[in-house]
């Protein structure tokens, strides 16, 4: 067996387990990293999951904190709101935020992963080591076994282990054993197919480049965020089973049908749309609650390892970043690594359940009420208050995606804001017609009080 050392070890080189070997070493720590894929820098290979990602202000902020927030920002896409599409063709944008500067960007997972890797490697602290998948740890012995490729494997002493290897973490089975506690995982019934809907003729984007377009029908959809080469990155959203859903896509000639029916102004855009569909994967999508992140002072999970969540809230990774973020904070503290742990998990548990349940109720909103007439009244006052009360209302979607309030503070006050939301449309046609002074009222009664108690 290896002689072990002080050295940290990160069980997987993804977006979270990179970013936590920065901030590892920027505190002067040698960390030792094992990534089961290869280096995605040397081989072409996939990034996993979905080919790019909505990144918001919880994760621009962690990138700043290490000095990568401009290099991310100069290959991303401002998506200044949503673009519905309707049956008919009709488009009807919904932006984001109060004004333009409030808006999600949409990056490369590979291009952000590679960045993070570079930097890791950087800092002149970060040993990484590719096709090693962590497949034991006995946290009582302090023991880690790494498989190589060849099937050989080593074992390894060690003082701490992070756990960033993702939804299906190996490391999550040890400490939730080793405390006794209990994980659920709850795979979604819907899963998802990425397409590439391909630059025009002239290398530009063929739907409105700062969007993220939906088109919502019901149980299932389509989105598409777009890439700096002048794609898009398409995903299908549908049950994996019933009618319609991935097994009544198998049949000859099924998908481009469906497409034609459901999504027409986009499937002529799609010529090898069953080329495609045939080869690339069908993901599932899961949200894991665990009850123990953390094992005394020897092992810690972040990211999906610790709270995967459905993707529909745009927050996986910006709440793995943050995760990064809060431990760093802790760790320049000083207190001893149990404690700092145990903090950690006090402190981001409960927060990563409110995104994992927002996330979920996000789903609903984006398949069915985007195309809903009452969700866009609510959503039109809702833009309204924001306009108008900018001090003091806020929504949900705001403080999730535009601020670093708690994650939790932003699911309670969320609850709060569109209960006003939705007493003031009642019997109105539309938003120009609400009563400005009834809404303030209701603000200063239930929203502001709440929020200044909590921020
Ligand atoms: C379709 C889809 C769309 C999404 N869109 C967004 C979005 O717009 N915005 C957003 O913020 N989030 C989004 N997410 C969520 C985001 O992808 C995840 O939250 C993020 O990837 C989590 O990063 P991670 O490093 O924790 O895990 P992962 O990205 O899964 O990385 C884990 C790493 O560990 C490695 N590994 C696994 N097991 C082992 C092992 N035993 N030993 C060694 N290495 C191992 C893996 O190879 C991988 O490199 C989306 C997810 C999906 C599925």
């Amino acid at each position: 067996m290896s002689q072990g050392s002080e050295r940290p070890v990160l069980a997987g080189a993804g977006l979270v387990g990179s970013l936590l070997a920065v901030f590892l070493a920027r505190r002067g720590k040698a960390v030792e990293v094992f990534e089961r894929r290869p280096d995605m820098r040397r081989e072409q290979i996939s990034a996993g999951r979905s080919i790019n990602l909505a990144i918001s202000v919880r994760g621009l902020y962690a990138l700043e904190q290490v000095g990568l927030e401009q290099e991310a920002l100069a290959h991303a896409i401002p998506m200044l709101g949503r673009m519905i599409h309707a049956r008919d063709g009709s488009l009807a944008f919904q932006a984001y935020g109060k004004d333009d500067s409030q808006c999600i960007h949409s990056i490369s997972r590979g291009l952000l992963n590679r960045m993070l890797l570079d930097a890791a490697e950087r800092t002149g602290r970060v040993r990484l080591s590719f096709r090693r998948r962590v497949v034991g740890l006995d946290l009582a012995r302090r023991e880690l076994t790494v498989e190589g490729d060849d099937g050989r494997t080593e074992r390894l002493e060690h003082a701490v282990v992070y756990g960033t290897d993702g939804a299906g973490s190996a490391v999550r089975r040890s400490v939730v054993d080793a405390r006794g506690g209990t994980s659920h995982e709850m795979t979604l019934a819907h899963g998802y197919k990425e397409l590439a809907l391909p630059a025009g003729p002239d290398g530009g984007w063929r739907l409105e480049r700062n969007a993220l377009h939906i088109w919502p029908r019901g149980d299932f959809m389509l989105i598409a965020l777009p890439n700096e080469d002048g794609s898009f990155t398409c995903t299908l959203f549908l049950a994996f089973d019933g009618t319609p859903s991935f097994a009544t896509l198998e049949a000859p000639g099924a998908v481009r049908t469906f497409f034609r029916e459901h999504f027409g102004d986009v499937e002529p855009m799609l010529p090898d749309l069953e080329a495609q569909y045939g080869g690339n994967p069908t993901g599932s999508m899961v949200t894991v609650k665990c009850s123990a992140w953390h094992s005394g002072d020897r092992a810690l999970l972040l990211g999906d390892a610790a709270h995967a969540i459905v993707p529909f809230f745009g927050q996986g990774m910006n709440c793995g970043f943050e995760d990064c973020v809060v431990l760093d904070g802790l760790d320049a503290e000083g207190a001893p690594r149990d404690e700092l742990f145990a903090r950690f998990e006090e402190l981001r548990r409960p927060n990563a359940d409110a995104i994992a349940d927002m996330a979920v109720e996000n789903f609903v909103e984006m398949r069915a009420s985007t195309a809903d007439p009452r969700f866009l009244l609510e959503k039109a006052i809702e833009k309204r208050l924001l306009a108008e009360l900018p001090a003091d209302f806020v929504s949900r979607y705001a403080l999730v995606t535009f601020s670093r309030a708690p994650y939790r503070v932003a699911y309670d006050a969320g609850r709060i804001a569109s209960g006003i939301v939705s007493e003031l449309a009642e019997g109105l046609g539309s938003a120009a017609e609400v009563d400005l002074g009834r809404a303030r009222a209701l603000v200063a009664a239930r929203l502001t009080p709440f929020l200044r108690e909590r921020l």
